[in-house]
């Protein structure tokens, strides 16, 4: 089975790539398990910071790699938090400081115009030079709430209101939210053209 890095340590997101790419026969490994260390993500797009993770782990390993960059753009706000979802609120953000700051900064937006969605790029790269890395986006509409509903998820699912689901995405449960998430569609998009590269 041939192995492919992805540039994360976060065990969640190997679980769920492993097991779409199971099929193909291929297997995802964390970068932590070749001690890859961070890199930092000096882009100015998901595209841009997606590639440097994905050119990063595949030089270290030297193995084919696959990264991946996500946020939250929020139409009142211009797109921001984008890039900066993780550290909207600063160095030391949570979670809750971020969510926290998003509120504040969306006090005075009427309920008609709370739009947002969450973005996911997925980038796939052969080896350190490929200069065709394959790049897949996925998108997740939804709106901002005025409070926080719901314990699940991570980062801004508590105030991401899914309106197909009358509910936010913290009350959605990890398997749900994995069929639609703007991961899940990334995602999908991905594995047929992986098995292409085979
Ligand atoms: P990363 O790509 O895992 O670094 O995620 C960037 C940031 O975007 C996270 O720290 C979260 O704040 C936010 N984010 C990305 N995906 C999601 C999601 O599915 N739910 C909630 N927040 C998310």
């Amino acid at each position: 089975m041939s192995q492919i890095v992805l540039a994360t340590g976060n065990q969640g997101k190997v679980k769920e790539l492993a097991a779409m790419l199971a099929p193909l026969n291929l297997n995802v490994v964390a970068q932590s398990e070749f001690n890859v260390p961070d890199v930092p993500e000096t882009g100015t797009t998901f595209v841009e910071n997606a590639i440097i993770k994905a050119r990063h782990a595949a030089k270290i390993t030297g193995k084919p790699a696959i990264a991946d960059d996500s946020g939250l753009e929020v139409s009142a706000l211009g797109g921001a938090p984008g890039i900066y979802s993780a550290r909207y609120s600063g160095d030391n953000a949570t979670d809750q400081t971020n969510i926290d700051k998003l509120l504040v900064e969306m006090k005075d937006v009427d309920d008609n115009s709370r739009q947002a969605r969450f973005v996911c790029v997925l980038v796939y790269m052969a080896h350190e030079n490929d200069p065709t890395p394959i790049i897949c986006q996925g998108f997740w509409n939804g709106h901002i709430t005025k409070t926080q509903e719901g314990r699940a998820g991570f980062g801004y699912d508590p105030v991401f209101y899914v309106p197909s689901l009358d509910c936010t995405s913290a009350q959605l449960d990890k398997a749900d939210k994995n069929k639609i998430s703007h991961r899940a569609k990334a995602l999908s998009a991905l594995v047929p053209l992986l098995a292409q590269q085979k």
